[in-house]
């Protein structure tokens, strides 16, 4: 790569930042960090009224969050209006834009260029014909032309405003195959406004193809027949500028080298190269991602389940294993999952990027969260879980069997936030959740229960020393005498010592609740006549 690599995010902050739209930010963020480059951020904050302070604010965060942090101050797009219109200026004094009523306002449209050749990414096709449906006219103006086609079942269907640029050498034929009208012979009157003109009885149109193409690094040559285009609007007729003229200008100012985003802009990037080359920039290079979507195929949303990146983390999820799940979204490292950050950056290459969309899988995400938690160290687990647990009224401080807690629960915490099923460690006697009254009342209201949970509170009340081995053996005598197995006795236990469905194994539980809370809450159990 013989330019510097400088790259960016371009989000527009109007709301909460979506995953999709980090997931673009991360790849960018890798690729720089792998091409030794530059990372940008620049906040297209040109729609005032949706974009807000607090969702700029919430940007920020999201991106320290995840470690994405960028090389130059933000760059806001706001800043750049005077920029915007005077290039929208000067592309009407080279008459590559006009001014065009459009509804009640004035709007400024960019010209698809006349000078095809001049544009390296407008390339001929070849001859095209259209038979054309008689119930609509052929109108050409200043702003493109309209006709209309013919449907398989011979219904017309009508294309509106279409560039002019796309039918070089148009020619329009009457139902007797005379032609009627050539537009290498009018254009210079259409453009100017001078002149309009309308046809009827037009039954077939033969024209040059041109389509306008560029090389995708995800998704390979990619091309849009002219004839399928418009002009595009670059002036709001509010005199202020639109996306496209400020993405572009903000990308030329900026000097990007590549631009990474969202498959979702394809469709834009086909205009965007051609301004860009009217404005004399050289084209970066472009790699769409591809879109995540959910388990029917449809783009992602809020919908489906947790889309922000505030949510993840309001959830409990790390940065590291969302930053790490949203890189397997459309790429892959190879055979494992599980990839460190510098890992990803040594193996990133945007070549290996998928061209089809990628599935968002929660139970995926949730896991790599387990798993990076599981291979934390104990430490750094009871640094991290402290303070989830510190707001909960329950919650009674004592470093020392605190860290005994995490310890014990750490490998079962999928995600950090699921230390408020830690209650029962803490508090004196236990309140079963609602949702497990109905299979503790199955367990423990079964019969003979309450005399077997009696017979384990006056076994465990004898125990000297409240260790594992010593509840085993008590366990394991008291069954003998009740002529149980051990193991029937286990869930009954838990059930009525912690009054949760799972948890860390029993044995160390029991000793961490605590021999006389274990009693106490055995014998409530055994006496209890509901749940
Ligand atoms: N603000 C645009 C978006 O968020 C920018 C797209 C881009 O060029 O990266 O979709």
């Amino acid at each position: 790569m013989s330019k510097e690599v400088r790259v960016r995010f371009a989000p527009s902050p109007t709301g909460h930042v979506h995953i999709g739209n980090i997931r673009a930010a991360i790849f960018n963020w890798l690729f720089a960090r792998k091409e030794g480059g530059k990372f940008l951020l620049r906040i297209e904050d040109t729609d005032k009224e949706r974009s807000t302070p607090e969702a700029i604010d919430s940007l920020l965060e999201c991106m320290e969050w995840l470690g994405l942090d960028f090389d130059e101050a933000p760059f806001y797009q706001s800043s750049q209006a005077a920029h915007h219109i005077a290039t929208a200026e000067k592309l009407m004094s080279e008459g590559r834009a006009y001014k065009y009523q459009k509804g009640e306002g004035v709007v400024t449209f960019f010209r698809m260029p006349w000078d095809l050749d001049k544009f390296s990414c407008i390339k001929q096709v070849g001859a095209a014909e259209n038979t054309l449906h008689t119930a609509l006219p052929v109108v050409l103006n200043e702003s493109g032309i309209s006709f209309g086609l013919v449907s398989k079942k011979g219904k017309a269907v009508p294309q509106e405003q279409l560039c002019l640029a796309g039918f070089r050498d148009l020619k329009l034929f009457n139902a007797a195959d005379e032609c009627v009208f050539e537009l290498n012979d009018n254009i210079e009157s259409i453009y100017s406004g001078e002149k309009t003109f309308e046809f009827a009885d037009i039954v077939k149109m033969t024209f040059t193809r041109h389509s306008v193409t560029f090389t995708d690094i995800i998704k390979g040559e990619l091309a849009k027949p002219m004839d399928s285009m418009k002009d595009l609007v670059i002036v709001k007729s509010d005199g202020s500028p639109l996306f496209h003229l400020a993405n572009i200008c903000d990308d030329i100012t900026q000097e990007m080298s590549h631009i990474i985003r969202g498959d979702d802009h394809v469709e834009n990037t086909y205009r965007h190269v051609v301004i860009f080359e009217a404005l004399g920039a050289d084209i970066p290079e472009y790699a769409h991602l591809p879109m995540i979507v959910n388990a029917a195929g449809k783009p992602y949303s809020k919908r489906d389940g947790d889309a922000f990146v505030g949510d993840f983390r309001t959830k409990g999820y790390l940065a590291d294993s969302l930053f790490n799940y949203l890189t397997l979204l459309g790429w892959s490292p190879g055979d494992q999952e599980k990839v460190s950050r510098t890992e990803t950056i040594d193996l990133f290459n945007l070549e290996r990027v998928k061209s089809t969309a990628a599935q968002m899988d929660m139970d995926k995400l949730y896991n790599l969260n387990g798993q990076y938690i599981a291979e934390m160290s104990a430490e750094d687990f009871i640094t991290l879980s402290k303070p989830y647990i510190q707001g909960f009224e329950w919650f009674k401080e004592d470093d020392a069997f605190y860290a005994k807690v995490a310890t014990l629960m750490h490998t079962r915490t999928k995600l950090v936030t699921q230390v408020d099923t830690w209650g029962y460690f803490f508090t004196e006697g236990v309140e079963p959740a609602e949702s497990l009254e109905k299979v503790i009342r199955k367990t423990l209201k079964k019969e003979g229960v309450a005399n077997n949970l009696k017979a384990l509170a006056d076994a465990f009340e004898k125990i000297e020393e409240f260790t594992g081995d010593n509840i085993e053996a008590a366990i394991i005598a008291t069954a003998e005498t009740l002529g149980l197995s051990a193991g029937k006795l286990n869930k009954p236990i838990r059930l009525a010592a912690t009054a949760a469905g799972g948890g860390a194994d029993l044995l160390p539980t029991l000793e961490l609740v605590g021999q006389a809370r274990v009693v106490a809450r055995l014998r409530v159990s055994a006496e209890r006549d509901c749940i």
